[in-house]
């Protein structure tokens, strides 16, 4: 077995081929199930029909053994990690979404900016141990391009091993019209001072009428693919997420994966798709609907069969929780992010998932679903395989005392 890998941009790691491999349906699954295989195996994409019929199906088992399926198909036993950290330059922000945990306005006591020297001082913390930062932050009044670009070009200089996935759509939206420049020039602009691929937050749900009540003010459904289209055709790869379990539908939910699923469709540059569940702590959002565990893995699992031309899944520990994350390796998702760290949006809003993951840890949570663990660079291009060292038994719950 090789030990060291590449793949492109396009293909990420996946075998091309995977439909063609799938193994035969399983003849106990329900109906439904059926019809869903059938339809990946013949090389075509679930309707959103489809995609109502799994949600409603009550072997939520059958489901996600073919989402486990399709997977293997696309990596075996391959499940991927990167190591990485979370670096939020601001939080300083001039919407108030209301699922934010996040956001400040300029003169809260907690309001933070972070100047350059201290950016570059924050990622120093970590740089011996991480090939990628990830930066999101608030929409900050008074940074325009000249800030981001000169932040992305001491922090490539500096640090010339790390990758920067950098900038939620929004963010460069709000650039973009506070340096008055088209979204192209500002994508193009950020390229060139080392901005090497983006995230795919603020996507939330892709239907102008929920974004209205979660996140007004933010960009539309249309313009998050635009972003999106624009950084793929001039070579940016990127991420795409969904947050659900606010107020959406399922339906709303589908709608919004065949929404990034058409615009794969053309452009191919998606690496991984994310979806999370809304964590409902210290936010503004008492009617939301929140997940189960058992709505939350049935989503991951139809995420893998909807989106069949994105390659990877990614179980977001972050927001998931190790725990739910490791069931999530065996309901269609093939990658848990990640070290991470340092992170605060989703542990503002309640998370307690453990930071600053030592690699062998997260090594062993992969090994315990059966899976070999694959460390992977952020554009999903160079993969190696990583043995975990004995290290003490996890454990999951509290011990009783
Ligand atoms: S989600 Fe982003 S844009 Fe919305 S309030 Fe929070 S930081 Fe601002």
């Amino acid at each position: 077995m090789d030990k060291e890998w590449s793949s492109d941009v396009v293909l990420a790691g996946s075998t091309s081929d995977w439909c063609k491999r799938l193994p035969k349906a399983e003849t106990n699954w329900p109906a439904g199930v059926i019809a869903a295989w059938k339809t990946l195996s013949g090389g075509s994409s679930l309707s959103l029909e489809q995609g109502l019929e799994l949600y409603a199906e009550p072997d939520l088992a059958s489901v996600g053994e073919l989402a486990a399926m399709v997977k293997s198909s696309r990596f075996g036993t391959h499940v991927f990690f990167n190591s990485n950290v979370h670096v939020n330059q601001t939080n300083i922000c001039v919407l108030a979404c209301k699922f934010c945990a996040f956001r400040r306005g300029r003169k809260a006591k907690d309001a933070y900016a972070m100047d350059i020297e201290t950016y570059l001082s924050e990622v120093g913390k970590f740089a011996d141990h991480v090939d990628e930062v990830h930066s999101v932050g608030g929409l900050h009044p008074d940074w325009g391009i000249e800030h981001y670009e000169e932040l992305f070009k001491s922090a490539t200089t500096t640090f010339p091993h790390i990758h920067f996935k950098a900038l939620t759509a929004v963010e460069i939206q709000h650039i973009s019209r506070l340096s008055n420049i088209s979204i192209e020039t500002c994508l193009k602009r950020l390229k060139k001072a080392g901005l090497s691929s983006l995230p795919g937050g603020g996507a939330e749900i892709l239907d102008d009428e929920v974004r209205e009540v979660i996140c007004r003010g933010k960009e539309s459904s249309d313009e998050y693919l635009e972003i999106h289209r624009v950084a793929h055709r001039i070579g940016i790869p990127s991420n795409c997420t969904m947050l659900f379990a606010t107020i959406e539908s399922r339906e709303q939910r589908l709608a919004h994966m065949i929404s990034l699923r058409e615009l794969q469709r053309e452009t191919s540059g998606f690496q991984c798709f994310v979806p999370y569940p809304f964590l409902p702590d210290d936010s503004r959002l008492p009617n939301a609907q929140l997940a189960t565990g058992v709505e939350t893995l049935r989503t991951i699992a139809i995420s893998r069969l909807m989106l069949d031309n994105i390659p990877h899944i990614k179980a977001y520990r972050m927001n998931l929780g190790d725990s739910l994350s490791e069931l999530a390796l065996s309901y269609g998702a093939d990658d848990l992010d990640g070290t991470v760290h340092q992170e605060s949006i989703m542990h503002l809003a309640g998370s307690v998932t453990p930071l600053d993951i030592d690699r062998n840890i997260l090594g062993k949570i992969i090994e315990n679903t059966g899976s070999i663990a694959v460390q992977r660079n952020t554009i999903y291009t160079r993969f190696s395989l990583f043995e975990s060292k004995e290290i003490p038994p996890l454990r999951g719950l509290k011990m009783a005392s």
